[in-house]
């Protein structure tokens, strides 16, 4: 049988762009070397993470925080194996539905390790080492990333892990090191800090979560701090040493001064890695840059002019939304259509808790290009709503252009940001000004009021609740 299209790899990116090639009329193929689809997001990212982050909330606030609403318990202890028993339920929910939409949109599906022979030709070698070949009129690779390392560390996925062997942990750490202050070491770090476990992060910038703007990193570190966490910022590591129940790591400050931390598992989280092995690039002329990423022009195409590659194996945010709006860009690109995708609106969030969300630029970034801008905040202390649920901590500030008052940049820490950011993505969308906002009715009492009165701040200072 002959494709018109042929993805592989079936995560975010992959499994969205089959579905909308098909949409499209396509005779649609995917390739995945797993037997389960879903990719990285589905099966040892976005979900499992995300189930494991609101067991262990829910587990902390019936700790600390039920007493005040006058909810009493007795012998409250956490059942680990439940807890990920229930995540490993979510994680096959999820990725039998996307079985069921290959299904229902008529996409063959192929298991095994995809390789190009030719543009038009891919091989298929299964677990049992049967090989298929899946001819192609155009093939997108959605292979996404894998976990990056130092070379010096040995990741022995017992006690010095990825967030992989994070998601199935059998025990609660005792001291979990976290190398890198980025995302997935926060929330993966936020998960069994609230278990009861102590987390210290080393990492080598100033903050944490330091691709974001800075009042949000600030703002997290004390919260992380009130559950626990210790924090070596400005710390680069030097050494990571295993042994069968202990990890010891080594890091040095800017001043050349070491410190030690022994813990019981180390965490390694320093970001991701595009995965092209043995995806046979080489047979079809394809590049990659200095950092492994597939090389694409504005459309998408590869070197090779019927290859596509979408998501975490090309350049961009490593973000599952991003992967998606490019396997729908792509299958429409495909098909004769001119789709747009606007970079600077997808937005980033940090499931920790208060969560953290942004679209757009950061203060740094305005300060840096030389824009003139204003700026508005609003604390959650002062909505009746963050009152009434005890979840005080957070603010909202908007950025917005000094003479036409576009709005340019949105960042929230706070509860149940990561839904509300969506608010400041439309309002860019349409290029709103921050007056636009303040003048819009929002439901009382709501979080998203915080938006609403930050705006207000932004034009002319004239927030009614601060
Ligand atoms: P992937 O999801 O990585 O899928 C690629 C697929 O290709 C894999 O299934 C792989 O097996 C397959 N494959 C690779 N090579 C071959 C081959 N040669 N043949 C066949 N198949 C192949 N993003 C968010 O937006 N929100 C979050 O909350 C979030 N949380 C995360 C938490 C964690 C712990 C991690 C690790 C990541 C998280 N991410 C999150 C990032 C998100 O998972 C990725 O950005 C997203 O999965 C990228 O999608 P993709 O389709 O490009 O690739």
């Amino acid at each position: 049988m002959k494709y018109d299209v042929t993805v592989i790899g079936s995560g975010p990116g992959g499994y969205i762009a089959a579905i909308r090639c098909a949409q499209l009329g396509m005779k649609t193929a995917i390739i995945e070397k797993y037997n389960t689809l879903g990719g990285t997001c589905l099966n040892v990212g976005c979900i499992p993470s995300k189930a494991l982050l609101d067991s262990s909330e829910h587990y902390h606030n019936a700790a600390h925080t039920f007493g005040e609403h006058g909810i009493e318990l007795k012998d409250l202890k956490v059942n680990l194996k439940q807890m990920i028993d229930r995540k490993a339920g979510v994680v096959s929910q999820v990725t039998s539905g996307v079985d069921f939409l290959m299904k229902k949109n008529k996409i063959d599906v192929f298991h095994g390790m995809g390789s190009f022979v030719d543009k038009n030709t891919i091989q298929v070698t299964d677990a049992e080492g049967k090989v298929t070949k899946v001819e192609t009129e155009k093939a997108i690779i959605a292979t996404g990333s894998k976990p990056a390392s130092l070379q010096f560390i040995n990741i022995d996925k017992k006690r010095v892990i990825t967030s992989t062997e994070a998601l199935e942990l059998k025990e609660i750490p005792k001291h979990m090191i976290v190398i890198g202050g980025g995302v997935i070491g926060m929330e993966l770090g936020s998960v069994y800090a609230r278990l009861g476990a102590e987390v210290s992060v080393v990492e080598f910038m100033d903050d944490i979560i330091p691709s974001m703007d800075k009042t949000m990193g600030r703002e997290l570190k004390k919260s992380l701090k009130k559950l626990g966490f210790n924090f070596y910022l400005g710390h680069k590591v030097t050494e990571v040493k295993g042994t069968a129940k202990t990890v010891t790591v080594k890091a040095e400050n800017k001043k050349g001064e070491l410190v030690e931390v022994k813990g019981d598992y180390c965490l390694v989280s320093i970001g991701r890695k595009p995965y092209t092995e043995g995806l046979g690039l080489e047979n079809v002329g394809i590049k990659t840059d200095d950092r492994g990423r597939i090389e694409v022009d504005s459309h998408l195409v590869t070197s090779a002019d019927n290859i596509y590659a979408i998501g975490d194996v090309i350049k961009g945010a490593m973000l599952a939304h991003k992967a998606e709006e490019e396997g729908v860009f792509v299958a429409e690109v495909i098909n004769g259509e001119k789709p747009h995708i606007n970079y600077n609106l997808i937005p980033g969030v940090v499931y920790t808790w208060p969560e953290v969300s942004a679209v757009g630029l950061t203060e740094e970034q305005l300060k840096e290009s030389g824009r003139a801008y204003k700026s508005g905040s609003f604390s959650y202390r002062a909505l009746g709503r963050a009152q009434a649920s005890m979840d005080v901590a957070g603010l909202v500030k908007v950025l917005a252009d000094k003479e036409t008052d576009e709005i340019l940049g949105v960042h929230m820490i706070g509860a149940r940001t990561a839904d509300m950011i969506s608010e400041a993505v439309v309002a860019m969308e349409f290029r709103a000004s921050a007056e636009d906002i303040a003048r819009m009715s929002h439901a009382h009492p709501t979080y998203s009021e915080a938006f609403k009165e930050a705006c207000l701040a932004a034009t002319d200072n004239r927030a009614l609740n601060a």
